[in-house]
């Protein structure tokens, strides 16, 4: 009797232990209540928050993991890597943008007052209307002539004045269809850009500036002003105090993360001190250049969240991962192995630590936080 109390104890115990080392083994994969998930394209596992998680599925990308089997408790940490998986996450609704009708190509609308939107899905400008000629800022020839389909489509009045927002060609490169005698304006920096290309579609500005404009012109004003090259050097913002639209090209992505490497932003910190600058403007739209939809004050204070995480995030692993010590490792014959690896070390730290939080709330933030992790940390590293 006594022998068989003791065998069930016994029994007890072991089941017991096997059931906390099973969840200790669970929850050395997935943290902070997140589960793990097997990507049936990608032949690899994630860790995702559970909504996420039901989104996948529903998607069929990704399967439930019902429990660890000794296959998969062999996976390293590569295996997790969300980012690292060639098909993207499902995109959270944040980052929808209106429908667009693709057979016309482009959609155009007012925001108020006389300012105007238009965008392609991929690309987005504006332009006003003065009541004494039209205003037109940039011309991406992804948009092309449908831009001055769209101008037509709202107004007779004729484009009299051109605003370069930047000298990047996905942006100016259509600015040869407007009138040969529209004035152009833009910043010094990019006037000087445009004369060493010496490119016949992006013509030559006729007004250039260094700190401030300001364009008066019938009903409407715009100031622009130049905060430094947060982009390219010359990237201006753009504002319409009366209507409190403020545009500022490729760097904050209303709804998205921004494109790889900062939106290769040429001057790190600079970039990201322009959202705190952005915030400064007393305004309600944004135009931002790319993607689905114009943005507002709330979509900039959300992209400088994501860059604080990644700057906090960066930081740490900056702190945490020991050169000397991967150099131990590989050796110290191959410099730029060990510098390759330290630097993919760091950064990785940084994406696995920013990507599971990002991931509901900005589109692509699966496919760029490693860019985004990489161009910060090494500029903590050298700036
Ligand atoms: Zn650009």
């Amino acid at each position: 009797m006594k022998f068989a109390v003791l065998f069930s104890v016994l029994l007890l115990v072991s089941l017991f232990s096997i059931q906390s080392s099973f969840g200790e083994e669970s929850s050395i994969f997935c943290k902070d209540g997140k589960v793990l998930v097997y990507r049936v394209n990608a032949e690899k596992y994630a860790c995702l928050n559970p909504p996420t998680a039901e989104n996948w599925y529903q998607s069929g990308i990704a399967e439930p993991v019902d429990e660890i089997t000794s296959t998969d408790s062999e996976m390293n940490t590569n295996t997790l890597h969300p980012e690292k998986m060639v098909s993207s996450a499902p995109l959270p609704k944040s980052s929808l943008g209106p429908q667009i009708d693709y057979s016309k190509g482009y959609l155009v609308e007012e925001i108020r007052d006389g300012i105007f939107w238009v965008t392609d899905g991929a690309y987005n400008t504006m332009f006003l209307t003065t009541g004494q000629g039209v205003i037109a800022v940039d011309a991406p020839p992804s948009i092309g002539t449908n831009y001055l389909k769209a101008i037509k489509e709202v107004t007779d009045e004729p484009i009299t004045h051109v605003i370069y927002s930047h000298s990047h060609i996905d942006h100016i490169g259509s600015a040869s269809m407007f009138p040969a005698n529209a004035t152009i304006i833009s910043h010094l920096w990019t006037a000087e850009q445009l004369k060493i290309r010496n490119d016949p579609n992006r013509p030559l500005p006729t007004i250039t500036f260094e700190d401030k404009f300001t364009l008066e012109v019938g009903t409407q004003k715009l100031e622009l002003e130049y905060h430094g090259p947060i982009h390219d050097p010359g990237n201006i913002f753009i504002y319409a105090p009366q209507q409190k639209v403020l545009m500022l090209v490729d760097v904050v992505f209303p709804g998205w993360v921004p494109f790889k490497d900062l939106a290769l932003a040429e001057d790190v910190p600079s970039f990201i001190y322009a959202h705190d600058k952005i915030l400064e403007y007393d305004f309600e739209t944004f135009v931002g250049g790319h993607v689905t939809k114009l943005g507002t004050p709330k979509d900039v204070k959300i992209q400088k969240e994501y860059f604080d995480d990644i700057q906090k995030n960066a930081g740490i692993a900056n702190l945490q991962v020991d050169f000397m010590e991967i150099g131990q490792k590989v050796g110290f014959e191959n410099l730029w192995l060990v510098f390759q690896i330290y630097a993919d070390t760091i950064t990785q730290q940084c994406t696995d630590a920013v990507v599971p939080q990002w991931i509901d709330r900005l589109g692509g933030a699966d496919l760029f936080t490693y860019d985004h992790c990489w161009k910060i940390s090494e500029s903590q590293r050298i700036d």
